[in-house]
């Protein structure tokens, strides 16, 4: 039984393949073919949609993970596509590189992670995907394709978002930066100082984040400053670790969760109470320490990118939509910026991005709330996420994402007898 992180999806896989070369991905693919049946390749598991779920066989690439290749001049690793997030940035931080911008967590694989297009914070910055200057799939029909800026760099902006319809990746060359670290400041501010000054407050910080408790006019925020990786650093203290991560979003906010699950009333003055409690302070990490953190209660998403400048508007709706039919959501909304990319899926294709997110406890029927925000987000030019939850299908995406032709083709090409196909393929992709 395989089920995702967030319990929105569950398989049982009649096949599960775990190869540990290059040559097992291909005796898997074929062993499949043979047989007429269809396989989906799995990272660990962390989208909230039903990208990774096989409606037959699976396929992990874990074995496939660690240092392939490292160029150190040019700051290029290849790992294998089963590396960790955590594992690719302890290898380079060993070698004074990073990765330029990572999410909130980094349990994902590599391969997962760019798959469905995970990105953190930061206009000047992009989605890890857009930092793939190679890729070694093994093809449905047992091929092994290198995609790079030199062979066949047309596949480039599929392979950087290939939802695993593509082919088997089986390492991925990421483009490092040296290593850097981040001043943090975590403040709980108003929610109307913050959408008064959205653009400049994104221009003036390297990565900023911002978090809405629904009913609340509070919002907290996260200001992350890239300063030099040799200078201090002055670590979140183990015990403020501790209250963050373990105490806070474990045990204190699942026991308001609860509250509020039984007695809705409860809600906004929970919130409120959230709100106040959540981390503040000041402290410098290593990016890939700061960047992320752990996530112990378990939720479900929606996100959808919309242009970056209508993000205030479009939270102002979804507060005004709320209040109407009294829904408090007992999770923050968290919303993000991030800089134009060229993956022909991804909802930052050719423009700068706001993103917002709503999350809903894993226990919790998600649907008032998604059904609320998605129009509204749709109203505002809004791109889903691939590895969230979202209604769209693959004609209405065909509209929305200026590059779904071409990644069509790319398919076309690569998988044509659909050897990766799942109905969730058929339903964002189409046949
Ligand atoms: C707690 C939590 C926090 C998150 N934070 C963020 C965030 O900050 N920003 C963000 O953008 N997203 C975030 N996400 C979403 C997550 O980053 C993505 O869904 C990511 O795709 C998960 O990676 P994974 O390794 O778990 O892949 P899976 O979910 O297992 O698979 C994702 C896709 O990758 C494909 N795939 C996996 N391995 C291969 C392979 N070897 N070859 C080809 N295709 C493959 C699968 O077929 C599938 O389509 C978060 C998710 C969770 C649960």
């Amino acid at each position: 039984m395989w089920r995702n992180w967030g319990r929105s999806y569950r398989a049982e896989p009649s096949e599960v393949h775990a190869p540990a070369s290059v040559d097992e991905v291909r005796l898997a693919l074929e062993r499949v073919r043979a047989r007429g049946g269809s396989v989906r390749p799995v990272g660990s598991g962390h989208s909230f949609s039903a990208a990774a779920r096989p409606d037959d066989a699976q396929l992990h690439v874990d074995a496939l993970h660690g240092l392939v290749e490292l160029d150190l001049p040019a700051r290029r690793a290849t790992v294998g596509a089963g590396t960790t997030v955590r594992e690719l940035s302890s290898l380079l931080a060993e070698r004074g590189l990073a990765i330029d911008c990572l999410g909130d967590i980094d349990a994902q694989t590599i391969a997962g992670a760019i798959s469905t297009g995970t990105h953190g914070t930061g206009l000047r910055h992009r989605s890890i995907g857009s930092w793939v200057v190679g890729a070694t799939l093994v093809t449905p029909d047992g091929r092994i394709l290198r995609v790079s800026e030199h062979e066949r760099p047309d596949l480039l902006p599929a392979v950087r978002l290939g939802l695993g319809v593509l082919g088997v990746l089986v390492d991925v060359t990421v483009q490092a930066v040296p290593a850097f670290a981040l001043e943090a400041v975590e403040a709980t501010v108003r929610l109307d100082s913050v959408l008064d000054d959205w653009m400049g407050l994104l221009e003036r910080t390297d990565h900023f984040e911002l978090y809405w408790f629904a009913a609340t006019r509070l919002a907290v925020t996260k200001s992350n400053t890239r300063v030099d990786a040799a200078g201090p650093l002055a670590p979140r203290p183990a015990v403020a670790r501790f209250i963050d991560e373990r105490v806070l979003t474990d045990h204190a906010h699942r026991a308001l969760l609860a509250v509020a699950a039984g007695v809705p009333r409860a809600a906004p003055a929970l919130n409120d109470l959230a709100a106040r409690l959540m981390p503040r302070g000041r402290f410098v990490e290593s990016s890939h320490v700061a960047f992320v953190s752990e996530r112990r209660v378990r939720f479900r998403e929606l996100e959808y990118g919309v242009p970056v400048e209508a993000v205030p508007d479009a939270l102002r709706e979804i507060d005004r939509a709320l209040r109407r039919v009294d829904l408090v959501p007992t999770f923050p909304f968290e919303v993000r910026a991030i800089g134009a990319d060229d993956a022909h899926l991804s909802a930052a294709n050719g423009r700068a991005t706001g993103y917002i997110a709503a999350h809903r406890w894993w226990r919790e029927d998600p649907r008032p709330l998604f059904d609320l925000v998605e129009p509204i987000l749709l109203a505002h030019d809004g791109r889903p996420h691939l590895g969230k939850l979202h209604s769209l299908r693959a004609a209405e995406l065909a509209q929305r994402l200026p590059g779904f032709a071409a990644f069509l083709a790319a398919r076309d090409e690569l998988d044509p007898d659909r050897l990766l196909a799942s109905a969730w393929t058929r339903r964002v992709l189409g046949d």
